[in-house]
This record gives structure tokens, C-alpha cells and sequence, in this order.
């Protein structure tokens, strides 16, 4: 493999500046002495884009006029982060942009943060889809990003006086949308409703009505690879702008009425993490994107033609279902070429099949999402019907294979009985090539459990490809100083593109003096995330404590109400004297999660542990051993600075529960030591870095089966350990909310009666193992040795390895220029 170092610019940063003055002055229309932030950050934005348009152009006159199969992801969520340092940093314009700026005598870090981050998403999954096309640019394998560009993205988090989230709308686009190009003369027509009528031999579909798809793209510039891929999210509009007549009728607000109702598909994102809202706005929204990617790629490999050959498409382009959301797309490519363009039906399921294939992200059946029949058929009539037919063929190719009628039953795609529901996971599984899962644990747990039925009856479509992160900015961008020690420890940087390299730096764990460094970089970054913190939140973690972060989406299978049960034992253990002060190891907890709006166990979770955070921090007892932190608004932005000043990564799932897990290979290449339960990439994660050098603890999933096969019991682990009864029982007595002890009845009540993800049961186990990590932690050259060696081991945990995995098992192409 060739090494790729980092790109750098032919251009000057007296050119840089020049170019961002002309476009103050000539654009915009502001002289760059009377300029603000905001304007010269959207000058910079302008001068970026402009120097990668060529880049652009190139790669996809080749990815078009070339042989090079492309992949078009498709995806409901892109999770961005900012945009501005990663494409300067791919660019090869970094140090121009700092020198050219300053020149005009602004400061560079605040141009970066001028930026407001597109938050298309809303955890893992969205931004895995963000670092899969950050990765696909780099290996320089054409490809499409296809989404929605959502008009409000994920909700602000704030909290109020009781310490209860507030969601405020994320208007992402009120400073314009520098980033984006907006083709008008590339959208698309998208239909619903209406019914489907028998012409001749011919079933034809009348929509209701439709709505324009417009196009806005985003560049992908790869990194030290030369090539610019397109992120294509689509935007709502209505044909009809506006009703004159209605208008001169004065009444005003009937005559935007149908613009607004088309805008409302692309308006907002659902704010769900995992389970279904089972809303006609979300199906929408998924057939909308889907059906203009799909009609957007028949464009764009078949430019002009009336009558393409679209027995090739699964040669020009294969579509990745990121998850459940786009698989619409099967019946609507199957409508396509049946409808418009006259395929028989076998000659239409061959392209479809070959053509889609689908990541399922979960385990947990009841986020496998449904759709009631009647939905779709009032939505799309014509797509009910193909269902159905698709089901009816399945279901009659399953008996010929000698498949049980039992077995049958439980794999049909459209449920049977009095309400049907159309299974998205199964007909994802029918109508592509190949299904994986993220994570080993969980590739295999989904053919032994999940979808067991399908890996019986097509053992050949099961693969795994573990999830990645991008190390350009998750390691690169967020963490300059290990940045720096590394390619000072290798010689050279080459490991930003090729991460496996990382572990020339397993020998340096026994070099004191490269240890040293490594604690110095560590100290400097929790430094750093201090000051950070004290301008942003008012807040200012002592770097002198252990910083030990738990950051997620809150949900109850993730189990943060484990850790603030051990907190707020721990604090109990401080104010009875139980724990001795002086054997005390302080530390700071770090809390950042979201809960969906709707999620009512979620959000009271949230609230306990701000009222947790708000009765440590103002108890003199505790001061300097104990502080409980979380700071509002859990955002890639957050993720970034507060990653690498972490030392303690809380990776406690219940074990079975979590499919991979991302922030879990983040925190691990910035020299985060990992506690955590057997599941998701832990278990890669550990058997990669050495079980000496990661904290296991806690209940596997053959003993989690077989608790719940038994019968589960919360209350007697609560009766059992004195430690957590004292914590659920000062939750219970109000400790936490002035006395109030109604305000967390319902988390009380189901630790100790239902406690599905079983938090009572690791208890114990997650108490004892604090003592063996804080004394790992006082030895300090240890923890860093240690830590050091989950760096150096974490290479494989790089998207690049992801992509390379898909590419080879279930893409089957590779870069352009190279067939
Ligand atoms: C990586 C990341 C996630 C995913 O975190 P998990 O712990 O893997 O669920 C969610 N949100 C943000 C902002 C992230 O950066």
C-alpha cells in the first residue's frame, strides 16, 4: 500500500487571503475591515468549496464515463459535525487558512466556530453514515450520500430549573447554508396516494398529488486521495409555489397552503433514537428521499436515454440500506422498472435483488420497524400491491424449498390477520443481496436470533462488518497533541489513511520517555476541555480528577442509570464514612446524552441525574473527591473536545443490547481506558487491545438469557447489596428532589420490579471493579502504558477498514481509475 501523507495545497496563503477578500467584496458585498465573523467565515467557506470544484467535476465525470461500480448509501440520518476543519484539512489548506486569515486580521478559531454543526441525526447511526462517506472519499471509491436535508435537524438540549430537558428546534440553516448547492434544474417529481387502475394487461398508478424534489449537495473531499464525492440530500418543495386566485380571495394563508404542505416532508428530523413513531410524516419522508435517489441514479448513469439498459444498474451502482428507513426503495425500484419502464417481473426482481443490500443496527425486536398495510396502501398503492406479490412469490419459493409452514408464517413479509404489517427488516432481507450486522456479537446474534429463519433458509446472505470511526476526525482534527506524539513515535503520518499503522507504537509503551509524553498530552487536553467548558457551560472540571464520561443517547438499555446509581453510592459511601477520604480517588463524572422527546423513562433519568450533579456539587463533603457534570446539548462538537481529555470511556449496555457502539472505538484511539460489559465492539475492542488493558465486568448474554428464561428478580440484588439499596433508597426518599418523593417514582418502581435491562444485577459487579481501576489509575505511568497499547491496538477500529470490509464482501468494487 502506497503512504499517503497529508495533502497540502499548491495554493498560497497570500492567495487564500486574496480570495477570501475578492469574495467579501465582490459576493457579499463587505469590505473585509468592516466584516464580521460570520462573514468572513462564509467567504472561507466559498474560497474552500471553490478550490475542491474541480476535484469535484473530475470525479464524477469518472464515476459516470467510467467502469468503477458506485455506491450510492442510503441513509435517513447524517450526524455532519462541523464541516469547515475537515475539508480544509482534506483540501491540504489548513495552515493557509491560519495564516491567510490571521493576515486579515481575524482569529482563525473563531472563523471555525462560526460554524453551526449540521445535526442530521441523531447518534450513532447518522454518524456512522457521516464517517462511512468520509471514508469512501478517501479510498477514492466513487459514491453517493443520499438523505434528506432536514429544515430543522436534531433538537437543542437545555435543561431547566428542575434539571428537565427542553428541546428547542435546531434551525441549522439560519446563517444561510454556505456548504450546499441547491440544483434546480435536477429535482425530481415524487408521487402519493391516488389509486392504481388496470390499463390493458397493465396495472397503472394515478397519484393524488406529489411534490418536488430539489436537490442540495455537499462536497466529500477525500483525504490525500484527490477525489470529491457528492453528499445529494433532498429538499421538499411544492409544484404549486403559490395560489394566485386563492390569494385575491385575501385569503392568504390558503394560498401557501399546499407549499406548506409539501415542505413538511423535509422539515424536521424525527427525534427517535431506536424505536418506531409510527407516523404518515416519517414514511413519507422515507419514500420521499428514496424514490428521488433512485430516480437520480437512473439520471445519472443513463444520461438522455429514453430507453436505458437497466439490466446493467447493479453494475453502475449498488445502494446500501443503512438500516430500515430507505427500504422503500426495494418496491419502488421494482415500480420503476416494472411501471416506467416495462420490465417483466423476474427480469425486475434480478436487477432489484442485485441492486440493494441492508445494515440492520439493532436487536431489539420491537425496533425492527413496521408499517400497517393500510398506511402504505393509502400512501402508495401501487408499492402495497408489489409487496404483496413479493410476499406471495417468497412465500411459495420458502415451500418449495421444503421450509415448514411454521417457519413460513413467522418469515412472511406482509403479517397475516385482521390489521397487517409490513415487516421492513424482512423484505430488506428478501429483496437484497446480503444482510450484516456491525459487530460480531452482533452479526452473529442476529442469524442465531433475530432473523434465524432467513440464516437458515440463506445462510450465504449473513456477513459482519464491524463499525468504524473516521480517524481524520475523531483523532486527526479532535486530538492535535496525540496527533502529533504519534507521528513523532512512527516517523510519520501516514497512519491518518491507514490506521493499522498504529500499531508501530506498541513498542513505545515501555519507552519512559515516550510515556511521559503521552501523560503530558493527556494532562494538556484535559486542560483544554476545562477552559472549554468554562466558556461554554459556565462550568470548569478540575483536571487534577479522574475524567470518566459516559456520553450517548439516553436510553435505558445503555444503562446510565447504573452509573448514577454508583455515583450516587459512592457519595453515600463519603457522607457515612464508609469510604475513607483519603483513599478516595476524585473524580469527575461526565454525562452527555439526549432523550428522545417522547421517551418518558429517558427524560427522568435525566432529571435525576442533573439533581444528582446539582446536591454533589453544592455538598462541602465532597468537594475535591466527587463531581457529577453534564453539560447540556450532546453534539459531535462536544464529542470532540471532550473525547480526547477523557481518561475512564462507560461502555456499561446491558450485555446483548447495544449492536456495536462507535463512541466506544473513539474514546479508545484517544487514550481512553474502556469499563465495560461484554457486548457490541467491546468484545472486539478488548480481544484487540488485551483483556489487561480494559475493565470487564458484568452479566454475558448467555447469563442474561437464561435470567430471563428463569425469571428475573431486581429485588432481591437490591435487598442483597447494601450499597445499592442505600442509592435506590435515597432516590426513593426524595435526596434528590427536595424532599419530593414522587418525582422518580416510576425509575424506582421498575429498577425493583421490572428492570428489564437488568442495571440491579451488574451492580455489584460494576462496584467492585471501581477499586481494581482506580488503583490502575494511581499508577499513572501504568494507566498511560496501558492506554498507549489501546491506541496502538484500536487501528482496526478505523472506517477506512469498515468501507474496505464492505467493499470486498458486499459491494464488490473499489476506487475509480483502477478497473
Ligand atoms: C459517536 C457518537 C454517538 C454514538 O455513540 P454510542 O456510544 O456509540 O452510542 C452519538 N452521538 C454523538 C454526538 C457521537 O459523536
Amino acid at each position: 500500500m502506497v503512504k499517503k501523507t497529508a495533502p497540502r495545497s499548491q495554493m498560497t496563503s497570500e492567495e487564500f487571503a486574496r480570495a477570501v477578500r475578492e469574495r467579501l467584496e465582490h459576493m457579499q458585498g463587505v469590505a473585509p475591515s468592516s466584516a464580521c465573523v460570520d462573514d468572513v467565515y462564509q467567504a472561507v467557506v466559498a474560497v474552500v468549496r471553490d478550490h475542491l470544484m474541480d476535484s469535484w467535476l473530475a470525479t464524477k465525470d469518472m464515476m459516470v464515463h467510467g467502469s468503477t461500480k458506485a455506491v450510492g448509501y442510503l441513509s435517513a440520518e447524517y450526524l455532519l459535525g462541523s464541516q469547515l476543519p475537515n475539508s480544509l484539512l482534506n483540501a491540504g489548506l489548513t495552515d493557509q487558512f491560519e495564516q491567510g486569515v490571521r493576515s486579515l486580521g481575524f482569529d482563525p478559531e473563531q472563523v471555525i466556530e462560526a460554524e453551526h454543526e449540521p445535526g442530521l441525526g441523531n447518534g450513532g447511526l447518522g454518524r456512522l453514515a457521516a464517517c462511512y462517506i468520509d471514508s469512501l472519499a478517501s479510498l477514492g471509491v466513487p459514491a453517493f450520500g443520499y438523505g434528506i436535508h432536514y429544515q430543522y435537524g436534531i433538537f437543542e438540549q437545555s435543561f431547566d430549573g428542575q434539571g428537565r430537558q427542553v428541546e428547542h428546534p435546531d434551525y441549522w440553516l439560519a446563517g444561510g447554508d454556505p456548504w450546499g448547492h441547491e440544483d434546480l434544474n435536477r429535482s425530481r417529481r415524487v408521487s402519493f396516494g391516488g389509486r392504481v387502475v388496470q390499463e390493458g394487461g397493465r396495472r397503472v398508478w394515478e397519484p393524488a398529488w406529489c411534490v418536488k424534489a430539489v436537490p442540495v449537495d455537499y462536497l466529500v473531499p477525500g483525504y490525500a486521495s484527490g477525489r470529491v464525492n457528492t453528499l445529494r440530500l433532498w429538499e421538499a418543495r411544492s409544484y404549486d409555489e403559490f395560489d394566485l386566485e386563492t390569494f385575491n380571495r385575501s385569503d392568504y394563508l390558503g394560498a401557501v397552503k399546499p407549499q406548506v404542505e409539501a415542505e413538511t416532508i423535509s422539515k424536521v428530523l424525527y427525534p427517535e433514537d431506536s424505536t418506531l413513531e409510527g407516523k404518515t410524516l416519517r414514511l413519507e419522508q422515507q419514500y420521499f428521499f428514496v424514490a428521488a435517489s433512485i430516480a437520480d441514479a437512473i439520471a445519472t448513469f443513463y444520461p438522455g436515454q429514453d430507453h436505458p439498459d437497466l439490466a446493467t444498474l447493479p453494475d453502475r451502482i449498488c445502494f446500501q440500506l443503512n438500516d430500515t428507513h430507505p427500504v422503500i426503495g426495494i418496491p419502488e425500484l421494482m415500480r420503476v422498472l416494472i411501471d416506467d419502464y416495462g420490465y417483466d417481473w423476474d427480469a425486475a426482481w434480478s436487477i432489484t435483488t442485485r441492486t440493494f443490500n441492508y445494515t440492520c443496527h439493532t436487536l431489539l425486536p420491537e425496533a425492527l420497524e413496521e408499517w400497517s398495510a393500510e398506511l402504505i396502501g393509502s400512501l402508495l398503492p401501487r408499492h402495497l400491491e408489489i409487496i404483496r406479490e413479493i410476499d406471495r412469490r417468497f412465500v411459495s419459493d420458502l415451500a418449495s424449498r421444503g421450509t415448514g409452514t411454521d417457519q413460513v408464517d413467522r418469515m412472511r413479509i406482509v403479517t397475516a390477520g385482521p390489521d397487517p404489517k409490513v415487516r421492513m427488516a424482512y423484505l430488506a432481507t428478501v429483496g437484497g443481496s446480503y444482510v450484516n450486522g456491525v459487530a460480531e456479537l452482533h452479526s452473529r446474534l442476529l442469524k442465531e436470533v433475530t432473523l434465524k429463519d432467513f440464516s437458515q433458509v440463506f445462510p450465504d446472505k449473513f456477513m459482519n462488518v464491524t463499525n468504524g470511526v473516521t480517524p481524520r476526525r475523531f483523532v486527526r482534527l479532535a486530538n492535535p497533541g496525540l496527533s502529533d506524539l504519534i507521528t513523532e513515535g512512527l516517523g510519520t503520518d501516514a497512519w491518518v489513511a491507514d490506521l493499522d499503522l498504529l500499531k508501530g507504537l506498541e513498542p513505545l509503551a515501555d519507552d519512559p520517555a515516550f510515556v511521559d509524553r503521552f501523560i503530558q498530552v493527556k494532562r494538556q487536553n484535559k486542560e483544554d476541555f476545562a477552559a472549554y467548558s468554562r466558556r461554554r457551560y459556565g462550568f470548569e472540571p478540575d483536571p487534577d480528577t479522574m475524567f470518566d464520561s459516559i456520553v450517548k443517547r439516553l436510553h435505558e438499555y445503555k444503562r446510565q442509570s447504573l452509573k448514577i446509581l454508583a455515583v450516587i453510592a459512592q457519595y453515600a459511601a463519603i457522607k457515612d464514612g464508609t469510604a475513607d477520604p483519603a483513599g478516595i480517588l476524585p473524580r469527575t463524572v461526565i454525562f452527555g446524552a439526549k432523550a428522545a422527546p417522547g421517551y418518558a423513562m429517558a427524560k427522568l433519568t435525566i432529571r435525576l441525574i442533573n439533581n444528582v450533579a446539582r446536591v454533589i456539587d453544592s455538598d462541602p463533603e465532597t468537594r475535591g473527591l466527587l463531581s457529577v457534570f453534564y453539560p447540556r446539548n450532546y453534539n459531535i462538537e462536544l464529542a470532540e473536545h471532550l473525547i480526547p481529555a477523557t481518561d475512564l470511556d462507560e461502555q456499561i449496555s446491558q450485555a446483548g443490547k447495544e449492536a456495536s457502539g462507535t463512541s466506544n472505538m473513539k474514546f479508545a484511539l484517544n487514550g481512553a481506558l474502556t469499563v465495560g460489559t461484554l457486548d457490541g465492539a467491546n468484545v472486539e475492542i478488548r480481544e484487540r487491545v488485551g483483556a489487561g488493558n480494559f475493565f470487564l465486568f458484568g452479566l454475558e448474554v448467555p447469563e442474561v438469557t437464561r435470567l430471563y428464561e428463569e425469571g428475573y428478580d431486581p429485588r432481591s440484588y437490591y435487598e442483597a447489596d447494601r450499597r445499592l439499596k442505600t442509592a435506590v433508597d435515597m432516590v426513593a426518599s426524595g435526596v434528590f428532589s427536595d424532599g419530593d418523593r414522587d418525582a422518580y417514582k416510576p425509575l424506582v418502581q421498575d429498577w425493583l420490579n421490572k428492570d428489564y435491562f437488568m442495571t440491579m444485577a451488574d451492580f455489584s459487579a460494576y462496584m467492585d471493579i471501581q477499586s481494581t481501576i482506580e488503583n490502575a489509575y494511581r499508577d499513572k505511568e501504568g494507566w498511560a502504558r496501558k492506554a498507549i497499547l489501546n491506541v496502538a491496538n484500536s487501528g482496526y477500529f478505523s472506517s477506512d477498514r469498515a468501507v474496505e470490509d464492505y467493499l470486498r464482501q458486499i459491494w464488490h468494487t473499489g476506487p475509480l481509475g483502477q478497473e
